[in-house]
């Protein structure tokens, strides 16, 4: 059965251009361009999740979201504009599920869909069900890190760094990305914290046992690959 996924986005381009990526990748889909209109479809349940912009006419997104948590968990991701920082902290706050800045890459906005129906769809059991790759194992609710048998000694913001990017295997993460998602949206230091804190993990894993585990793909980011 495919999931159903509305859109709510009022600029038509935008809107047209994520529904045929979406239709082609096999979900069904239905959008809309008003933030009134989009809360009474949101809230009918017949959604498996939500793609929610925030500057609409009629109810803005952030105000969509609110009213819509009053009755409904269906996920939510917020179409943000760059630099709208309070925007994703409010978004966040009301209980979106996660956001995007546009402009995006299709396969960024694919891939934090499928990891959010993926959440969605999963019990609490396997939500706090340890993060693994090949020999590494990350568990969240222990603040553990093991190589194989050994327990590895990381910084809190060391875990948080390597927690995200296993979380998001297979994504290429942004440094801006990072510094967002480990540091904070008001992290004003030098952007370069990121590239020394994956020496860090480097240091401690790979230097230690001998493997890659976090590729660098060059003028991009970082990657955990399968
Ligand atoms: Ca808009």
């Amino acid at each position: 059965m495919s999931c159903k996924i509305l859109i709510i986005e009022d600029e038509e381009k935008i809107a047209r251009f994520i529904e045929l990526e979406l239709v082609h990748e096999g979900y069904e889909v239905d959008k809309c361009t008003d933030g009134r209109e989009g809360l009474t479809k949101a809230e009918s349940g017949n959604y498996d999740l939500i793609l929610l912009d925030i500057m609409l006419p009629g109810l803005n997104g952030l105000e969509v979201l609110r009213r819509l948590r009053k009755t409904s968990s269906v996920p939510v991701i917020m179409l943000t504009a760059r630099d709208a920082v309070m925007d994703k902290v409010s978004g966040l706050d009301l209980g979106a599920d996660d956001y995007i800045t546009k402009p995006f890459a299709i396969e960024e906005l694919l891939a934090r869909i499928r990891l959010v129906l993926r959440h969605k769809g999963g019990n609490a059991a396997q939500q706090s069900e340890d993060l693994t790759h090949e020999k590494l194992s990350l568990s969240v609710s222990r603040h553990e890190v093991h190589y194989g048998e050994d327990l590895i000694d990381l910084t809190a913001r060391e875990f948080t760094l390597l927690q995200t990017l296993l979380e998001n295997k297979n994504i290429v993460l942004s440094r801006s990305t990072l510094l967002e998602r480990v540091w904070g949206y008001d992290y004003m230091g030098e952007t370069n914290v990121v590239d020394v804190y994956i020496r860090y993990l480097r240091s401690k894993l790979d230097d230690v046992y001998g493997v890659h585990i976090i590729h660098t793909v060059r003028g991009v980011g970082y990657v955990i690959k399968d």
